[in-house]
């Protein structure tokens, strides 16, 4: 993925100037154009969104607008490879910044996966269903399609995982180990039956009968924002806050999803603190852009981050309204830059998998 500088005048330009162009560019293309911005954009993309939403929300979004010529995606690269694959052959989908990748896709490449899946086939036979999360690069989408497996989100992972099981024994769940283990736990399964395949080992790190005893293999990735949530904060928010409610993101790790009260994708997030009644407080795990917003939206609610430093996505913030300015006006002047395409062997494959992820919810 590689993103040419943008042109100086676009860096030299004032945000009220940059603001205005934008929206002029955006008029002017009017139908042919859909902006969707995820929840973790900053609030001067969001403002320019014309539909917000979590990567499950956006991907049905991308699958459901076939009437727009141009998807611009202010997101991240997976989220736009996606969007490529469920729109229609005659849209195209642009990521205003190539540069904005996935410090969790980029955990799990088609290499390692499939020496995992060798591997896996010699030591413990058939019967081991592939789920990849929705962050993670399209080939390995394809890999699950092709292999009897599904895309799953946050918001579905637990009826993916009771579909896998319905298809065979154990599941192999990639690239975020917490939320595997965390959906894993609440369907049931013990955490002796879960475990830990590390990719820089042949072998996964794991003995054979550990492999053998386990129903999820869970791959050894994360995300780098969710990750940083511990449970001394939410001690901590308790001890401060009386009557704070802990709601959290599943891919946080398993002992501060649990040490939570509520943890769901960021769809249930927001409708959680939508629905709070007035004067309740809630403490939030998740990326700072939303939890800002939240906070900004819900006055009448007491809202904040529990890491007390900034954690936004850096990746995410890659997409800065410069980069969609000049997106914008290239497609003005009938010019489509940084057209995000999955080659169509790729996306065949990626397609059976994430139409399962769309049909179970
Ligand atoms: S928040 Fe985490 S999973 Fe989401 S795009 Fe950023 S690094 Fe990737």
């Amino acid at each position: 993925m590689f993103q040419m500088p943008l042109p100086p005048a676009y860096r030299q330009m004032s945000e009220e100037e940059t603001d205005r162009r934008i929206g002029e560019a955006k008029a002017a293309l009017g139908s042919d154009l859909v902006i969707l911005g995820h929840h973790y954009q900053r609030d001067e993309i969001i403002k320019f969104a014309d539909f917000r939403g979590d990567s499950f929300k956006l991907s049905q979004l991308a699958a459901g607008r076939k009437d727009a010529r141009y998807i611009v995606f202010c997101g991240v690269h997976f989220m736009a490879e996606s969007a490529d694959i469920l729109s229609a052959d005659c849209q195209k989908v642009i990521l205003p910044n190539m540069s904005a990748g996935c410090s969790m896709a980029d955990m799990a490449n088609i290499h390692q996966v499939r020496a995992c899946w060798d591997y896996l086939a010699g030591e413990i036979g058939p019967g081991i269903v592939p789920i990849t999360y929705m962050n993670s690069t399209a080939n390995l989408k394809d890999f699950c399609g092709r292999n009897g497996g599904a895309v799953c989100t946050s918001s579905n992972a637990p009826s993916i995982l009771k579909w896998a099981f319905a298809q065979g024994d154990r599941v192999l769940f990639f690239p975020d180990q917490h939320l595997g283990r965390n959906t894993g736990y609440k369907m049931g399964i013990p955490l002796e039956e879960m475990v830990v395949w590390d990719p820089h080992y042949p072998d996964g790190g794991a003995s054979p009968e550990s492999l053998r005893q386990a129903r999820i293999l869970l791959w050894k990735g994360h995300c780098s924002v969710h990750q940083r949530f511990a449970v001394e904060q939410i001690e901590k928010a308790r001890a401060e806050r009386p009557g704070v409610h802990i709601l959290v993101h599943p891919e946080c790790s398993f002992d501060v999803v649990r040490a939570s009260d509520f943890d769901g994708s960021t769809e249930y997030i927001i409708k959680k603190i939508e629905e709070a009644p007035a004067g309740s407080s809630w403490g939030v795990g998740t990326e700072i852009n939303l939890v800002n917003r939240l906070a900004k939206e819900y006055t009448d609610k007491e809202v904040s981050c529990l890491d007390p430093t900034i954690c936004p996505c850096s990746t995410m913030y890659r997409i800065h309204p410069s980069y969609l300015l000049w997106a914008l006006e290239k497609l003005r002047k009938g010019e489509v830059v940084n057209q995000v395409q999955v080659p169509a062997d790729i996306a065949a494959g990626a397609l059976i998998a994430l139409n399962r992820m769309l049909a179970i919810h």
